[in-house]
């Protein structure tokens, strides 16, 4: 969107991305996922109206209009520093070293995926994003986290025949995540398709089971072939108070609990 906007100003511009595709956090959506989206205003395209739509068919949909406008993005290229020199700025990328007098910072809130720290997580089956859900068919896995990611990877591997699988979140109640997926969460609960152990921190990873201490402070030691760790991302902050970029951190409000 930034791209097309500068385009329609007549700007010389050009954009660097540090992945091989479009897509920023929903390309690393798992395959098939669901986007829900509400009508939105794109440059030179106009009014786009999708809904619900899958990863596969909105990165579809921005490849074409990449194409169609030709917009110059330099792919696998990532943005290291930003210096200021006398006319403007210097931005050193993985590849190169770019003069320019602006920048457009739009580098989303997913950071480097954020780990628990505890032993036993630099395992194989320790990972950070769920990509193909079917991968899980009759396995245990623990999801960790309390956000959209670990809900819906909780909710479609739940979905998986075969699949057990257990939900923890260090907080007592889901905190701002969207009405659909606490609705399924729901259900989910109800149908006993999945179980969720809120207030409960994991102790450590073994290659057969894990170690979860619960809210009562009783630890359980639980089968387990995957773990999915979705505790969100580590923001590149003090790189961009180095540059001089403030950042600032807004806490939700309380939850309702959800059990
Ligand atoms: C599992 C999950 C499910 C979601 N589901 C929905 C949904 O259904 N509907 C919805 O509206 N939203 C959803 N969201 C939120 C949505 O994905 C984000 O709001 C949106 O992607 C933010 O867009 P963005 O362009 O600001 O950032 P991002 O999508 O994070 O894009 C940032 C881009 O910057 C690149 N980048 C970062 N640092 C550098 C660097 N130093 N150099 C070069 N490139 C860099 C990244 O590779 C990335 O491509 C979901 C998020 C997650 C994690």
């Amino acid at each position: 969107s930034a791209s097309l906007a500068a385009k329609e100003q007549g700007l010389k511009y050009i954009t660097i991305e540090q992945e091989e595709s479009l897509g920023g956090a929903i390309f690393k959506y798992p395959r098939n996922k669901v986007a829900m989206t509400q009508p939105v205003h794109l440059p030179i395209v106009g009014l786009v109206e999708m809904y619900d739509i899958s990863k596969e068919e909105l990165i579809g949909f921005w490849l074409r209009i990449m194409q169609e406008q030709v917009i110059p993005v330099r792919f696998n290229e990532r943005m290291e520093t930003i210096s200021k020199t006398e006319h403007g700025y210097a931005v050193k990328t993985s590849k190169s070293t770019y003069e320019t007098s602006n920048i457009l910072l739009a580098i989303g809130r997913q950071g480097t995926p954020r780990k628990l720290n505890v032993p036993g997580e630099d395992q194989a089956k320790v990972i950070y994003r769920l990509i193909d859900p079917e991968q899980f068919r009759g396995n245990h896995v623990l999801v960790v986290g309390g956000g959209d990611s670990a809900i819906e990877a909780a909710i479609t591997i739940s979905e998986q025949i075969g699949s057990i699988v257990t939900l923890s979140y260090r907080s007592e109640a889901f905190g701002r995540i969207k009405p659909k997926n606490r609705e399924k969460l729901e259900v989910a609960i109800t149908n006993q398709k999945l179980r969720v152990e809120l207030q409960s921190n994991v102790k450590e990873i073994l290659p057969e089971s894990v170690k979860l201490e619960l809210a009562t402070k009783e630890i359980i030691e639980i089968p387990n072939e995957s773990v999915i760790i979705c505790a969100g991302g580590v923001l590149p902050t003090p790189m961009l108070k180095e540059i001089g970029v403030m950042v600032e951190t807004h806490y939700g409000t309380k939850p309702a609990a959800v059990r």
